[in-house]
């Protein structure tokens, strides 16, 4: 990681405290590590992350803690935990930090990275859904994200879910010969990723499959529409895709994602959707919920923009050894007062200094030597001063 790179982040960083602070979300930060159940629970078994990608490990009373792969199921270990239930709700948080997940290293797809992510908890009111969906799109466009793409489903209840489940395995089976091995081998367990095999004739296969979305309950479906006429009426165009199929377990209803074409392979940005039953199922109170993640390094990998180093208000320039214990308290007293101030502290000669200030962009200089000076980078004007007292003043002012 570069300089350059940790100014981006913290700038997307401070863009998402922005984006999203303005909508009334709040900071939370949860553990790195949990229990190992916590995540097999809230995840799901059947689940890519939970079958092969956690770093699980015991610690000294033999307790399984896994190095966290996601941020929600922690979160609503949180709320419960905490009784943000009592809360007048829905409770609404962000959070940011790393996640780990044991996956080939690859162009954006790395062991260790970094999310940003957000929920609303308590309600499954429809707007929710729209607002977090549109403040992704917001921190992705603040954050230059270029080609961005939007996927947007509904999975509807567990009910029309396992009888549409059984529908399509039932279907499956009947094109058995046809499918992928590895789909075939999963037919009982998770039927949903045939629709992102690549193999040829299961592609054939799942065209003509059923799709959920024709057969949610009125109520699910009801609350889809609701969804996407508050997106239609913020003008942010999006795609159905009935095939669309998250990686975790825990979602009802809405689920998104957003993609963007500057990436390969690797190219979902952010995703999420709503979790009306991971509270209650993680043993809280029954608490619809809504939420997304967003890939922090895909972000920066799909955006051009760069932040320059910013240029201190004055460089002190140490004119002689001994000058260099006044130069020291000189800037000290200055950032206290909340100047940017930088100095000498490379041992360069005095025509070195004023170079290397001019180099970083200050636009005044103080030199402090037998005597004080100020000079004004671009006029060259220079003139004393009769003491630290007064540089102060003349620089802070
Ligand atoms: P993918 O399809 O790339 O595996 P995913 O569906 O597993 O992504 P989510 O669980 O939805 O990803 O995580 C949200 C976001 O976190 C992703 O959209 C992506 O930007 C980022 N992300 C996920 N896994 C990784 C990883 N191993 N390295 C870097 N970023 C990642
Ligand atoms: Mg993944």
């Amino acid at each position: 990681m570069q300089p350059d790179d940790g100014r981006r982040r913290l700038e997307l960083e401070r863009l998402a405290a922005e984006v999203l602070g303005r909508a009334g979300y709040e900071y939370i930060e949860t553990p790195v590590f949990e229990d190992t159940e916590l995540f097999a629970r809230g995840v799901g078994e059947a689940t890519d992350i939970v079958q092969k990608e956690m770093f699980s490990f015991e610690d000294k009373g033999g307790r399984s803690l896994t190095l966290r792969p996601e941020g929600t199921a922690g979160v609503c270990r949180a709320y419960t935990e905490h009784g943000m239930h009592k809360l007048p709700q829905p409770v609404k948080l962000w959070y940011r930090g790393p996640f780990f997940r044991h996956e080939a290293p690859q162009a954006g797809r790395y062991r260790q990275f970094n999310q940003i992510g957000a929920e609303a908890l308590g309600s499954d009111d429809p707007t929710l859904d729209a607002e977090l969906i549109l403040l992704l799109a917001a921190l992705l466009e603040r954050a230059g994200v270029r080609s961005v793409r939007l996927r947007l489903s509904s999975l509807g209840s567990p009910g029309t879910r396992a009888a549409y489940l059984e529908a399509l395995r039932e279907y499956l089976r009947a094109h058995e010969g046809e499918l992928a091995s590895e789909v075939r081998e999963r037919i009982d367990q998770n039927p949903l990723r045939a629709f992102d095999a690549d193999h040829e004739g299961t592609r054939r296969v799942m065209e003509q499959a059923p799709r959920l979305l024709d057969r949610l309950d009125p109520e699910d479906a009801d609350h889809f529409a609701r969804v996407r006429e508050l997106l239609d009426e913020a003008g942010l165009d999006y795609e159905i895709d009935t095939t669309l199929v998250r990686g975790l377990d825990y979602y009802t209803r809405t689920v998104f994602e957003f993609e963007s074409e500057e990436l390969g392979a690797q190219r979902g940005v952010g995703g999420g959707g709503r979790y009306d039953l991971l509270v209650e199922e993680l043993g809280g109170p029954p608490t619809p919920a809504v939420g997304w993640a967003a890939g922090v390094e895909r972000i920066l990998l799909a955006s051009d923009w760069h932040e320059q180093r910013p240029a201190p208000d004055v460089f002190v320039v140490v004119a002689k050894p001994e000058a260099r214990g006044a130069a020291f308290a000189l800037v000290s007293r200055l950032r206290a007062a909340g100047v940017r101030a930088e100095m000498e502290q490379a041992g360069r000669s005095v025509k070195g200094q004023f170079k290397h200030a001019d180099r970083i962009g200050a636009p005044r200089v103080v030199i402090v030597g037998d005597e004080i000076e100020i000079r004004d980078m671009a006029s060259g004007a220079q003139r004393g001063v009769a003491g630290v007292d007064e540089a102060l003043e003349a620089v802070s002012s």
